[in-house]
């Protein structure tokens, strides 16, 4: 069964807090579903666990007083998709996290742990870039803003410091508003599956079809979820045409490091980004020209 030396439970963010700097060999469990599974494999077997599943004020999405949408840590992807707020202004995210595993999957598994366990597959970690979202984390120090694009420090690592958890994921007004966006998981099934690679992209018009900004981040395409921010400002400007669509999306190539693994070689992966980028940017356009009301 599994495997755990010990477990503590925190009822509250500074109970969570007290627990990691009394245990600092103790790993955070929220929703288990990344944890658990190395417990199971034998990667984390023996651990010491700090539970913050019980932490309620870690949970619930809300707008603040200046237009951020806050979603809190341990939201549930199935909270995040369903949510009014996010299909309002956020709606990428709420499709980007419902491609994830299962429905079963999807009611534990949280925004938290997704972007926390720190691999570059992870569906909510790329759209959170392309949203250019702000990390909030509590420790001892007190509260603690990273920007999303500024999270991932390596494969596997995040900037999560000693006694922190994070507590919130935000998106500002400015960084929504707007906007409309695409989120494109290429998987070897169409469900149950992590990303091959992925592709999410926000784009803002200006008069009538010329790019205001754009962001657009990559899952699997280099050890963590990569921003193309050169790619990006080369089309800032530009006319939001099919002929520059596909020169962003062959230039985006120049700052993505993608690599061979079981699930796909390298040169596929070339292909499939090249691909994924044009095809996202091609149904953003749709939706500005349909008017849909989707961000
Ligand atoms: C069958 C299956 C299918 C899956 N499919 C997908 C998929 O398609 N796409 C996808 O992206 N993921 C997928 N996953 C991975 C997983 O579900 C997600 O990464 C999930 O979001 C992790 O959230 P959790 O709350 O369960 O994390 P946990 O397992 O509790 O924790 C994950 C990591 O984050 C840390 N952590 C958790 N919460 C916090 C916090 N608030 N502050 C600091 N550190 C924290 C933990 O210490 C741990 O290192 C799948 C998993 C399974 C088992």
């Amino acid at each position: 069964m599994y495997d755990i030396k010990a477990i503590y439970e925190a009822y509250t963010i500074e109970e969570a807090i007290k627990l990691r700097k009394e245990h600092p060999e103790a790993h955070i469990i929220g929703g288990g579903s990344d944890v658990l599974i190395s417990i199971r494999d034998g990667s984390m077997a023996g651990c010491e666990l700090i539970s913050i599943y019980l932490c309620d004020d870690l949970r619930g999405i809300s707008l603040e007083d200046d237009g951020t949408l806050r979603i809190g840590s341990l939201t549930s992807f199935t909270d995040i998709t369903n949510n009014d707020l996010v299909q309002k202004y956020c709606p990428t995210l709420g499709e980007a996290v419902d491609t994830a595993g299962g429905p079963q999957l999807r009611n534990i598994a949280t925004i938290g742990g997704n972007i926390s366990n720190g691999v570059p597959s992870a569906d909510s970690a790329t759209s959170i870039q392309a949203y250019d979202a702000i990390i909030e984390l509590q420790g001892e120090g007190g509260v603690r803003e990273v920007k999303a694009r500024d999270f991932n420090l390596g494969f596997g690592k995040v900037d999560i410091r000693d006694t922190e958890i994070v507590t919130a994921v935000k998106i500002r007004k400015e960084s929504y508003e707007g906007y409309k966006g695409h989120y494109f998981k290429y998987a070897m099934r169409n469900a149950m599956d992590i990303a091959t690679s992925s592709c999410s992209a926000n784009v803002k018009l200006k008069d009538g079809n010329i790019v205001e900004d754009i962001r657009v981040a990559y899952g699997v395409a280099g050890p963590t979820p990569l921003r193309v921010f050169k790619a990006e400002e080369w089309f800032k400007g530009k006319e939001f045409s099919d002929d520059n669509m596909k020169e962003f999306a062959k230039k985006a190539l120049e700052e993505l490091s993608p690599r061979d693994s079981w699930r796909a070689s390298k040169e596929f992966r070339i292909q499939l980004l090249y691909e994924i980028a044009y095809r996202s940017l091609k149904s953003i356009k749709e939706k500005f020209e349909g008017g849909q009301n989707a961000h």
